[in-house]
């Protein structure tokens, strides 16, 4: 069996309905490697809400990408992997609990099924109920985290527990991440308390600053990621607000003095040796893009980058075995 997308020679891309990359609706979930997801609930969210449109938007905007990946030995990502569109969470908006469980419920279906789930937030607090399904099959997995902030405060707004604040501490506290084996990429900017970074550290996560990533440079901290995830079942998490608020304006919480686009491309690509088993782009809010739509198109660039990397390491094991 083979999955293909339409192929955009010979079809315009701004013909038929927009899924991600214009691959098929998945039908049954037999034979595939991965499958895209949209998570598009906001209920999480305490500035700009309105990532409940980024799925629609980044799919929209995923037709201008193309199957080849230059960077890694010219792989086609759908020749290498069988991927297909699941559609979308049915979320509950306003209840963010319910959210959580209707988002574990959706992506246990595909990781039950050994579909390696790409998801499309949201406000962050999505990754909560994404690593509540990876980690019911995986055990605890190493967490890769790009974003600018920790979350890892206990509580946001009086006794609020779930929020896009709060997932990578939750996610500790339930055992769905292996902390000693999980990073965080990109942290920056001014605190509401002192130690807004220091508690990260605390729970057992190794955080890098955005400063320090490129004291670093880029193609070391890629050895430093694969280093600390060891081979280990590996979740990234992409928040869009890692990237400089100039090449990505439309997310909720926008922080000044981050990488470009040229320079978070440059790492995403320079990563390898990682064991992927799931991964999200999370926190893009279209109704704050301009008319380019860079936010989603770069949303989307993101999600296929992480197809590449995923089929680039399935072929680099295939050929050891
Ligand atoms: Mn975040
Ligand atoms: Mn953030």
């Amino acid at each position: 069996m083979s999955v293909l997308p339409t192929d955009s020679l010979s079809t315009p891309r701004f013909c038929g309905v927009p899924t991600f990359m214009r691959l098929p609706m998945a039908t049954t979930l037999e034979g595939l490697d991965a499958a895209v997801i949209g998570l598009p609930s906001d209920s999480g969210a305490a500035f700009r809400t309105g990532a409940r449109f980024a799925p629609n938007a980044v799919r929209a905007m995923s037709v201008m990408l193309r199957p080849i990946s230059p960077y890694r030995d010219n792989i086609n990502i759908f020749e290498a992997l069988n991927i297909a569109d699941a559609g979308d969470a049915a979320v509950v908006p306003g209840y963010e609990e319910e959210c959580l469980a209707r988002i574990e419920q959706a992506v246990a279906g595909l990781v039950n099924a050994g579909v390696v789930p790409f998801g499309i937030g949201g406000d962050h607090s999505v990754t909560l109920g994404e690593l509540r399904a990876v980690a019911a099959k995986h055990g605890p997995v190493a967490l890769v985290q790009f974003d600018s902030h920790s979350d890892t405060w206990d509580k946001y707004f009086a006794d609020k527990l779930y929020s896009a604040g709060t997932p990578f501490r939750r996610a500790v506290e339930e055992n769905l991440v292996d902390p000693a084996h999980s990073i965080q990429i990109g942290l920056r900017g001014s605190l509401f308390r002192t130690t807004d970074i220091s508690q990260s550290i605390d729970l057992g996560y190794e955080v890098v600053t955005t400063d320090q990533m490129f004291e670093m440079g880029i193609p070391a901290l890629a050895e430093r990621i694969k280093e600390r995830t060891g081979g280990r079942p590996t979740f990234i998490t992409f928040d869009m607000d890692f990237v400089d608020p100039a090449s990505a304006p439309g997310v909720q919480t926008p922080e000044a003095g981050g990488p470009t686009t040229r320079e978070t491309l440059q790492l995403l690509r320079a990563m390898h040796g990682i064991n992927l088993v799931g991964c999200d782009v999370t926190e893009i809010s279209p109704m704050y893009e301009g008319p380019g739509q860079i936010t989603s198109l770069l949303g989307a660039t993101v999600l296929s980058e992480f197809m590449s990397l995923l089929a680039s390491e399935r072929a680099r094991s295939a050929k050891q075995t």
